[in-house]
């Protein structure tokens, strides 16, 4: 899949204007669907954290969510 450079996600999370939807019960865990489109989106765990793409609309990484 490619992931375009849009930084649409990061912009509407960072911006509080949408929020993840986690699991319920399970708010640590990795958000896996996009709350802009609602579409599965690729995620990659690192030691330090994750990072969700969205095939639309681009990359967040949990490093962005702890500043
Ligand atoms: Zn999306």
């Amino acid at each position: 899949m490619k992931i375009p450079a849009s930084t649409e996600l990061a912009d509407a999370v960072l911006s509080g204007e949408v929020a993840f939807t986690h699991p319920r019960g399970r708010e640590w865990d990795v958000p896996r669907i996009c709350p802009l489109c609602q579409r599965r989106m690729v995620v990659k765990l690192n030691p330090f954290g994750w990072e969700a793409a969205c095939s639309r609309h681009g990359v967040l990484r949990s490093e962005w969510l702890e500043k």
